[in-house]
């Protein structure tokens, strides 16, 4: 079973994605890390962001895994190096969305996810799941919230992070610009697909939206 968990960023997607499905037995897959994973590679090897080819063709040369951990964060493994955490810095959340528009990576990145989906029960977050990677999920989710809010999650989840030099401003910046290349972008930008249940998650709790999501799953 594919339970497919889409939305914008600091809508509380990613969390709610692992909570569910540690609780319903599924490995979970946080798609968003893969692009970061490449973005970080790109940056670390001078590579211009905007060289759509050069960006394309180092995807080929990268491996990417993300292994399950049973407490905190699924595991990043670049090129079989754990980068967990310098996924998470701000140099490449800056510039993630501009790899993710990249047609080639999005090829590249879908068929590892579809690979990854085939194989056992899983939640997979990301931006296209239930309209490009997997359209017959079982369960399609577009997790939202306000746009206040969602800068307030995410800038609460780098100071957890211990991710420093950050301010509350930068965050909303960064958001607001990921929010316009990733809802614009011409590949499978972010949208809901019509099948997916809308959650408003503004004012909700982390066990609220969970309740919903595995009343919704296991009907
Ligand atoms: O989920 P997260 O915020 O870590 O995703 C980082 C970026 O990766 C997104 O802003 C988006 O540009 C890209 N992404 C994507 N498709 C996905 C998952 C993430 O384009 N399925």
């Amino acid at each position: 079973m594919i339970i497919a968990v889409d939305g914008p960023a600091g809508s509380g997607k990613s969390t709610v994605a692992k909570l569910l499905a540690k609780k319903l037995g599924f490995l979970y897959i946080d798609t968003g890390a893969m692009y970061r994973a490449l973005t970080l590679k790109a940056l670390d090897n001078n590579i211009e962001i905007n060289d759509s080819k050069a960006i394309a063709a180092l995807a080929s040369r990268t491996k990417i895994d993300l292994i399950p951990t049973s407490e905190g964060p699924v595991k990043v493994l670049l090129d079989n190096k754990d980068v967990s955490l310098a996924v998470r810095e701000p140099r490449v959340t800056k510039f993630v969305s501009n790899v993710a528009k990249i047609a080639a990576v999005r090829k590249h990145m879908v068929v590892l996810q579809r690979k990854m989906g085939f194989s056992k029960d899983c939640v997979l977050d990301g931006r296209d799941i239930g309209t490009v990677v997997f359209p017959k999920a079982e369960k399609k989710f577009f997790v939202d919230a306000d746009f206040e809010e969602r800068v307030t999650r995410r800038y609460k989840d780098l100071i957890n992070l211990k991710i420093e030099g950050v301010s509350r401003a930068q965050v909303a910046q960064d958001l607001k610009n990921r929010d316009t290349i990733d809802s614009t972008r011409k590949v499978a930008p972010l949208k809901k697909a019509q099948d997916a249940i809308y959650l408003d998650t503004t004012k909700l709790t982390i066990e609220q939206v969970l309740d919903l999501m595995l009343n919704y799953s296991i009907r």
